[in-house]
């Protein structure tokens, strides 16, 4: 017999280029878990349209989120590789989970204040209900995990009482669905600049993309913030140095964090020669990863069969829970469905 897979969701909007956090708090975590689990990972282009109306380069991002998560290592024969817009299904479940989910809430939630506060002039109900989509999403699959970064802690805790709700007024459809890291903790990881996260479409210099070349990948880490050390032996580590150490643990060997750490503590350390590492180190991760990409950008068709073999195998996990959830909503008042 065979034993069924845990289900595993999550969506990266394309809005730009990816990132370091894309990678490290999304598709390093797709890509260990695509062996083990049911996956279903998603460019979420209807996400973007509460931010990014204009779809003019649209299906250019589209292709390059697809093209940076097999280049990443993702397989598109293992998992479900998908468009969220080829998956109608999606928007009857966003309908219904609409009426489960209150205003207030909504308003109150961190990214919605933050794009509020970013751009007053499009505050529109597509950005207040982000949350709703995104539960829409991960219900659609009956998923159980998703891999997303620490900005995504909220809208997951959201996603639960969405599906709660909904369990409680029509009956059991939906589990309970989890932010999920292999190293238990999720991560966020920080911009170049000492504050903030990396992100794909604010502060370009303090972020580094799976595109960057190699001289921008060092400019951008060469002008990282720094001071002129510790003076003292053994003192904590402000937060903009903490984050060249931890860009340093994502990518560089072992030997490499504890010279700096040991030099750290001792208060011999050179940012200029740490950063001058830490660039090489990037170069080495980066570089590979960019050449794939546009390797797999120039077939376009390719995509194209990527996308049909993904939407496929969406669409047929979407029709079977909402075949449930209409049924567990009494919305089946005919014998054959039409
Ligand atoms: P962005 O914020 O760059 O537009 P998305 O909203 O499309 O990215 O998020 C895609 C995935 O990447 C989500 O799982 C999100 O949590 C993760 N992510 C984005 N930025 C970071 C970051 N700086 N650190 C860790 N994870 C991140």
């Amino acid at each position: 017999m065979t034993t069924k897979k845990e289900i595993v969701m999550s969506g990266i909007r394309p809005t730009g280029f990816l990132h370091l956090g894309n990678y490290f708090g999304a598709i390093q975590n797709y890509v260990r878990m695509q062996d083990d689990y049911d996956c279903y990972f998603m460019v979420a282009d209807l996400h973007s349209l509460t931010t990014h109306p204009d779809t003019k380069a649209l299906k250019a991002n589209v292709h390059r989120v697809l093209a940076e998560n097999i280049a990443c290592g993702l397989d598109p024969e293992k998992v479900a590789l998908y468009c969220q817009s080829h998956i109608h299904e999606t928007g009857e479940l966003y309908l219904y989970l609409n009426m489960l989910a209150y205003k207030g809430e909504l308003e109150k939630t961190a990214t919605f204040k933050e794009k509020v506060r970013m751009h007053p002039e499009n505050i529109n109900a597509g950005l207040l209900t982000y949350p709703v989509l995104q539960t829409a999403d991960i219900l659609l699959h009956r998923a159980k995990y998703v891999p997303v970064g620490k900005d995504q802690e909220q809208h997951l805790e959201m996603a639960r009482n969405f599906a709660n709700r909904f369990n409680h007024r029509y009956g059991f459809v939906f589990p309970e669905p989890q932010a999920f890291n292999f190293n238990n903790e999720l991560i966020k990881v920080p911009g170049l600049d000492g504050g903030g996260k990396m992100s794909k479409s604010e502060n370009q210099m303090a972020t580094l993309y799976l595109a960057d070349d190699d001289e921008t990948i060092t400019k951008k880490v060469m002008k990282a913030k720094t001071d002129s050390g510790p003076v003292e032996k053994n003192t904590p580590k402000p937060d903009y140095i903490g984050n060249i150490f931890l860009l340093m643990k994502l990518v560089s060997d072992e030997t490499v964090i504890n010279k700096y750490e040991a030099e750290y503590n001792a208060c011999t350390i050179r940012y200029g020669e740490m950063k001058k590492q830490l660039a090489v180190d990037m170069i080495k991760f980066i570089s590979p990863i960019r050449e794939k990409v546009n390797t797999i950008l120039a077939d376009e068709k390719y995509l194209e069969n990527i996308m049909q073999l993904g939407a496929g195998k969406a669409r047929k996990s979407a029709v079977a829970t909402m075949q449930v959830a209409r049924e567990a909503m009494r919305l089946n008042y005919t014998e054959t469905p039409f």
